[in-house]
């Protein structure tokens, strides 16, 4: 379970991203966060990342409080979360393959691991005939599969994809959110931040909506009022 708690974020400009924001979210949801630009959605992911530290209030991880981790934890802790971003942030001199397989390596995996598991992620996103491409030779869509591939393969309990489909149109913004679903019927808990309407009512999930630094709504089956 993760749980905000009251959290509060002044950055050192004296701008408020959060203000008492307050949400928890339990294993296995598929979660959409969404509001305007500036509402705080990338500090609340920063947050629990341990990327950027609450003002005040707090960030639970199954009962684990983030800002108390040490450096050392901080590292194993970051290990059970997968992220993906609009701007995809694929290592451009590695081949589809390498990009994964190099994420695997970080995290000590070993040689067999990587040979058993990569070909398996590449199944799961549909890109097993583009494995030795590199990523200036893919579609935006492709390289967003990658990403997505990457972030999976170490198992994560939870993916954080913000704002994933910014950069896509609508035929391969569909495809990200299908393959999202699956991963979620697998088991991985979702937290997706998107300002896509289309996206919020067809997953027909719950959705968080934030606005100036606030939680102003939480819907079940949401819908994006905004
Ligand atoms: P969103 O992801 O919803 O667009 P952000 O969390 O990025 O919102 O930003 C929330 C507010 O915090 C905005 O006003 C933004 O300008 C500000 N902000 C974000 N990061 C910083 C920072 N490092 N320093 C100062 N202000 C920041």
């Amino acid at each position: 379970m993760i749980v905000f708690d009251k959290v509060t974020k002044i950055y050192p400009d004296g701008t408020k991203a959060l203000e008492q924001a307050s949400i928890i979210i339990e294993p296995k949801e598929f979660v959409s966060i969404v509001g305007h630009s500036g509402a705080g959605k990338t500090t609340l992911v920063k947050m629990l990342l341990a990327e950027e530290i609450p003002t005040s209030g707090k960030i639970f991880y199954e009962s684990v409080d983030v800002n108390k981790l040490k450096k050392h934890e901080i590292h194993h802790y970051r290990r059970k979360i997968g992220t993906v971003f609009q701007d995809f942030r694929l290592l451009p001199n590695k081949t589809v393959y390498e990009n994964i397989s190099f994420a695997m390596e970080m995290s000590g995996r070993e040689e067999e691991e990587i040979s058993a598991d990569v070909p398996h992620v590449l199944e799961l996103v549909d890109l097993t005939n583009k494995a030795y491409n590199f990523p200036h030779e893919l579609s935006g869509g492709e390289k967003q599969r990658v990403a997505i591939a990457r972030a999976i393969v170490n198992q994560p309990d939870i993916i954080i994809a913000d704002e994933p489909t910014g950069n896509l149109d609508p035929v391969n913004t569909n495809d990200i959110i299908q393959i999202l679903k699956k991963i979620n019927d697998l088991g991985t808990t979702i937290i997706l931040t998107t300002h896509n309407k289309g996206v919020i009512d067809s997953l027909g999930r719950r959705v968080i909506t934030m606005e100036k630094g606030k939680v102003i709504r939480d819907d079940k089956t949401g819908r994006y009022v905004l």
